[in-house]
């Protein structure tokens, strides 16, 4: 249920009340809202309105709706829903708004510039103002570059079989020590605080290096796998697009962020640019970053031309020109890479898929080998 759409007509993204100023020239107001304002424009809204992601037409407008005895708290705000001619839902089955349900990681692909508060948001929405203003790109672009990342993704796609433990298994992997190398001797074990946990540990190591060099530098967090779950019980044994074939655009992306963080001059909030790759880019910067580079056909010294073009322009006179709701085209990428290295973990993993049971077991077997040697001592 998107909240704002593309107009090709105003050649904007717009929510509900916009567009029912823009097409009637009325102001809503609590007694006759947007929705109502544009109840005879249903027709012209159908053909000019798309879907912000798949780019779909077939817009209806739904009407907010509040909470009942009088109360003015707005349960759903009014919002585009886009039906094919059948009826049915218009958008294609990988775009992010094809489920019908209130879903807030919908929502949040979607970055409104005009109305973040953060200090990175701020920065980026002046930025956005300046590249309009300078005619570097306009909102018309914004919805190319949804599109050109929409048809690169569903252009490639897979069916999803990962199971749930290879997310979990994937993430202790991550978690685990993996840096400190050290082969077991049993005679090791005649240490008299000889730590068993630790040698285990150690052994896990060696065992599994081919596991580390799979997942070496992917940036994986509790909140991401936790996503990755989430993505997994929605779209198990479906066809889904393969994220991969994002991965040298975000890589870019995340570069040219790092390199306008070091060098731009612009306050980018907390993380580190060095940390970019591990953590992620604040949101708003990456998704400009990959606004740059698109209009720049992804050539990274053309990008950071018009990136320095960007900063160096005069203070836009019109900010609300940054009112872009710009899409971040990696909107759950990292949760995406997440589950896709799970299933090749997984594949590349023998025995069951249990992290502290393979400890143990490896302990065990440890404790074993320390026997029969010292078996063969006595
Ligand atoms: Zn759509």
């Amino acid at each position: 249920m998107p909240a704002t759409a593309f107009s090709v007509r105003f050649a904007r993204e717009l929510d509900v009340d916009q567009l029912a100023m823009l097409m009637t020239g009325l102001q809503p107001t609590s007694e006759r809202d947007g929705a109502e304002l544009l109840s005879t424009f249903g027709d012209s809204i159908r053909s000019d309105v798309q879907c912000s992601s798949c780019g779909k037409f077939g817009a209806r407008v739904v009407r907010s709706s509040r909470s009942p005895r009088g109360s003015r708290a707005v349960l759903r705000q009014a919002h585009f829903r886009f039906v094919d001619p059948n009826g049915g839902n218009a958008h294609h089955p990988f775009c992010e708004f094809y489920s019908d349900d209130e879903d807030r990681s919908a929502q949040a692909s979607l970055l409104d510039f005009g109305s973040e508060k953060s200090t990175e948001t701020r920065a980026v929405r002046l930025l956005v103002c300046k590249g309009i203003e300078q005619g570097l790109f306009d909102q018309r672009r914004v919805r190319e570059m949804r599109q050109w990342f929409f048809d690169l993704k569903s252009a490639s796609r897979f069916t999803l079989t990962t199971s749930p433990e290879a997310i979990s298994w994937t993430r202790a992997l991550h978690r685990h020590p993996s840096y400190q190398r050290w082969i077991f001797h049993p005679a090791q074990a005649e240490m008299p605080a000889f730590n068993w946990k630790a040698a285990a540990k150690s052994q896990f190591t060696e065992d599994h290096q081919h596991l580390f060099a799979l997942i070496r530098g992917v940036p994986m967090d509790d909140a991401v796998c936790r996503q990755a779950g989430g993505l997994l019980r929605k779209h198990y044994q479906r066809e889904v697009f393969d994220p991969t074939v994002l991965q040298r655009y975000y890589d870019a992306a995340v570069s040219l962020a790092a390199f306008v963080a070091v060098n731009g001059g612009i306050d980018i909030g907390r993380v580190r640019p060095e940390s970019f790759r591990l953590k992620g880019a604040p949101v708003a910067l990456l998704a400009l970053c990959a606004l740059v580079l698109f209009v720049s056909n992804w050539d990274m010294n053309a990008a950071i031309a018009a990136f320095a073009r960007l900063l160096l322009a005069p203070v836009p006179s019109d900010l609300t020109l940054g009112n872009v709701i710009g899409l971040n085209p990696f909107h759950e990428y990292a949760a995406w890479r997440v589950l896709i290295l799970s299933a090749q973990v997984a594949a590349k993993s023998p025995g069951e898929l249990d992290y502290d049971r393979q400890l143990a077991a490896t302990e065990a077997a440890l404790r074993e080998q320390h026997r029969q040697w010292k078996k063969q001592q006595s």
